[in-house]
């Protein structure tokens, strides 16, 4: 007999556990939902870093720290970080202000939280100044600009914002980018020549006698850095050595780009004195010969010896051949005064300094034939003269400046008329005693190269003689019988 030693069993069947396994579940579920709520279970945020912050421009954001945990009534804080989503629309390469949202769902529920972010850009711009090679400014020239160039980290280039002035010898150069950065560079030192000084030799109050010419003292020029600056010197104003005055000059050196400097000197022409006029005790007569030498100056001459009168010459370069007989007069007791070298009225009257020079041809003729400069001459035409109206003034400057100079100019009171009114020996001679007679000082004038008016002397001679006339030569202080000045 088999004996069964298999009890049925009674087993719970799979479907059953099933169900209670559910039943567990949805309970525990039930628990933990209701302990949740009743918790208040939610996410909170920490930022370890502030809420606001500021990113330099270009700069990758780098999260500067938060994290989120879980947190409730009566379970506390969680410890576990959650993953908290990161979005935002921040462009770095764009300055502004951005938001970081950060977000973690947890619980079918979405928390977030923000931070502010200011995209800035606090970096000045970058300035560069070019230099170039062998390139030296000086006070002189100016300064060229060699170049430079700004950039900006978010502006780009700034090259045409920057902004540049000198000052001393530096130049300084600024630039502002558009957040306000701003960098300055300077270039120094910007000159090799340093502003020049000018110094006077001689005072700059200068005292000097009226003369034909003028030499400055001279000056010289340096810089505080030793450089001679002398070339650069440049004069304006101008002396008339032979009208008495002040006179200012002004030495200057100027820049081309417009700075200058500059020194004074104020230059005194005195007049020279002449002697005053003295009117002869008796009566006198002054004959007076222009226009020569001549072919007839050496019979004059004898004529003039052989009765011990004494006469005047006022003498010209027209005649080479005759230059010895101004000798001769000056030698022989009789006065050499300037007429003219030329005689050219157009010529000598059309400037001061052709006047001079024609004078001082006639001086230098004068002083090569008796050994010194005379101090008394004679107006070609007379100081009186209209042929030199074309141009104006002329008259007035020229007895000005011989007057400064020292020199007396004579005109004639008594006219011989062999200038054109006559040929006649006789007739001349008549002119001559006529207007001497009677008259204490008389100024005739005749012409030596006119031989009729020659041949009238010996005649005048001993009618003056004969009626106590005293025939002299003229010097600065003897009367000059001026006309009177009509240019
Ligand atoms: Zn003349």
């Amino acid at each position: 007999m088999k004996k069964s030693t298999d009890k049925p069993k009674k087993r719970i069947g799979g479907k059953t556990a099933l169900v209670i396994l559910v039943i567990l579940l949805v309970y525990i579920a039930a628990v933990t939902l209701a302990a949740l709520v009743i918790d208040g279970r939610h996410v909170r945020f920490y930022m370890t870093a502030p809420q606001e912050m500021n990113l330099e421009c270009f700069e990758a954001y780098q999260e500067p720290g938060i994290y989120a945990v879980t947190t409730g009534k009566l379970f506390g804080e969680g410890k576990k970080h959650l993953h908290v989503d990161v979005s935002s629309d921040l462009d770095n390469t764009r300055l502004g202000e951005y938001t970081v949202k950060y977000t973690v769902r947890y619980l079918l529920q979405d928390y977030s939280t923000e931070r502010r972010v200011q995209v800035v850009d606090t970096v000045a711009p970058v300035l560069e100044l070019k230099y170039v090679e062998g390139y030296q400014a000086s006070w002189f020239t100016g300064y060229e600009e060699e170049g430079y160039t700004a950039t900006d980290n978010y502006d780009g280039d700034l090259t045409d914002k920057v902004e540049s002035y000198e000052e001393e010898n530096r130049k300084v150069y600024t630039v502002t980018d558009s957040s306000g950065n701003t960098t300055t560079m300077v270039r120094e030192p910007l000159y090799i020549y340093t502003e020049p000084e000018i110094t006077l030799y001689g005072d700059s109050e200068l005292y000097v006698n009226a003369s034909l010419s003028f030499e400055d003292p001279g000056y010289y020029a340096q810089d505080k850095m030793g450089n001679d600056m002398t070339g650069f010197v440049q004069v304006s104003g101008q002396v008339c050595p032979y009208r008495a005055g002040d006179y200012e000059i002004t030495y200057y050196i100027e820049s081309p780009t417009g700075d200058s400097v500059s020194a004074q000197r104020t230059v005194h022409v005195l007049p020279i004195r002449n002697p005053d006029t003295v009117t002869p005790d008796s009566k006198t007569i002054y004959l007076t010969f222009d226009d020569g030498p001549g072919p007839y100056t050496g019979r004059l001459l004898d004529v003039l010896a052989k009765y011990n009168a004494k006469a005047t010459f006022f003498v010209t370069g027209a005649n080479p051949k005759y230059y010895d007989q101004i000798g001769r007069a000056y030698n022989e007791g009789h006065a050499v005064g300037v007429h003219t070298y030329s005689h050219n009225y157009r010529s000598i009257y059309s400037s001061e300094e052709a006047f001079f020079q024609d004078f001082n041809a006639v001086q230098d003729l004068i002083c090569d034939q008796t050994g010194s400069y005379t101090k008394i001459c004679r107006f070609p035409g007379g100081s009186s003269n209209t042929v030199s109206n074309f141009n104006p003034g002329i008259m007035t400057s020229l007895a000005g400046a011989l007057t400064d100079l020292g020199y007396q100019y004579f005109d004639w009171n008594v006219s011989s008329g062999d200038a054109g009114e006559t040929t006649d020996t006789d007739t001349v001679a008549e002119n001559i005693i006529n207007g001497c007679a009677g008259r204490k000082a008389s100024v005739v004038l005749q012409h030596d190269i006119k031989d009729y008016s020659v041949n009238a002397v010996e005649q005048v001679l001993i009618w003056g003689i004969n009626n106590g006339y005293v025939f002299r030569a003229l010097d600065a202080s003897s009367p000059n019988a001026h006309h009177g000045i009509n240019n």
